[in-house]
């Protein structure tokens, strides 16, 4: 990669969106590099079962970000490691800022840039992060063998998650604000077989408490009565979902009230060449498959735009 390059479609990042786009690109013949500043295949790579991606009855997250990273390689998919810093749009290219302060440069750009886990932002949550706050049950739910955790959230991670923790755990409580799950059936009744997990409804976390060392207790309180509790606790796991990642989009791009990337059906987004592909996207639902299924539409409409924009340059020059 040299500085300045100028590519056809610059893909920044490698989750199922990214890759699926990078390898449609690269069957357009399209030369496209794809940057990522973390864990190849994003998020799913620390997520646990999969068991909704079609053709795939079971694969762990980490498999299938593998495989869909082994699939775009197969069709010669350049993946870079790095961190992007600015996006500016332009005219004719628009231009990609890399931490190391390269510029690249491409005729259309795929922004796949997912989300980021949304915090609670309570008192002690930053403070014992690593020491007994996590956001990954699969990655540290280990270190709580015969332990007491607390799962906070009501969606299909915080509930899928709770049974995987009560494979380990003592005793796994969930607290959900409300009174009902937004998770699938499915899941739920995965959890109410679990005797070892206890539902904590229309209750919020307002402390995380312990000493130098770990986390020993948690604040709760209920938010219909009033009430309030201190429970005994080890580990405390916050899977309450995630906010759109739209800090590097620039602003002329539309976004949503909630920050999400208003697009076209194509996936582009306001200023042509620039597509939006994945969770960053506002849409219906966040699944893999639609984060794919995304990446493939936003290679498609690209490419598109790149044949147009070429046609029209050579008739121009004539
Ligand atoms: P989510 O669906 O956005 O759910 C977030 C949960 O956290 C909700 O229950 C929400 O409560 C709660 N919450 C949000 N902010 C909170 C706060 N500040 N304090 C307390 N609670 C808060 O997120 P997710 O569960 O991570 O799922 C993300 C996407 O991935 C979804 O589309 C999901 O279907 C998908 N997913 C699928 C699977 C699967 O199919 N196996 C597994 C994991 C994830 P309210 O309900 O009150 O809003």
């Amino acid at each position: 990669m040299e500085s300045n390059e100028l590519y056809d479609v610059i893909i920044v990042g490698g989750g199922p969106a990214g890759l699926t786009a990078g390898l449609y690109c690269k069957r357009a013949a399209l030369k496209t590099i794809l940057l990522e500043k973390g864990l190849i295949g994003g998020q799913i790579a620390i997520s646990k079962d999969v068991e909704n991606y079609p053709g795939l009855e079971e694969i762990t997250g980490f498999d299938l970000a593998e495989k869909l990273s082994r699939h775009a390689r197969h069709f010669d998919l350049e993946i870079n490691q790095q961190t992007v810093t600015a996006v500016t749009p332009g005219p004719d290219t628009h231009m990609v800022k890399l931490a190391d302060g390269k510029l690249i440069r491409a005729r259309a750009l795929i922004l796949a840039l997912g989300g980021i886990l949304r915090k609670l932002g309570i008192p002690g949550e930053a403070e014992y992060f690593g020491i007994g706050v996590s956001y990954c049950a699969t990655c540290d739910g280990f270190f709580f063998r015969d332990k007491t955790v607390v799962v906070v959230g009501g969606g299909d991670t915080a509930v899928e998650e709770a049974v995987f923790l009560s494979r380990m755990a003592r005793k796994v409580f969930i607290v959900h604000r409300r009174n009902e799950f937004r998770a699938s059936q499915l899941l739920q009744r995965r959890l109410m077989n679990e005797p070892k997990i206890e539902v904590l409804w229309n209750t919020i976390m307002t402390k995380i408490n312990g000493d130098d060392r770990a986390v020993r207790t948690v604040s709760l309180e209920n938010v219909v009565t009033g009430e309030k509790r201190v429970l005994s606790a080890d580990g405390i796991f916050v899977l309450i979902g995630y906010e759109p990642n739209n800090e590097l989009i620039p602003p002329a791009i539309r976004l949503n009230e909630r920050g999400f990337v208003i697009t076209d059906e194509k996936c582009e987004t306001n200023i042509p060449g620039i597509f939006v592909a994945g969770d960053l996207r506002q849409k219906f639902v966040n699944q893999i498959v639609v984060a794919a299924a995304d990446g493939c539409v936003a290679a498609m409409g690209a490419a598109n735009y790149i044949e147009k924009k070429k046609a029209g340059d050579e008739s121009s020059e004539q």
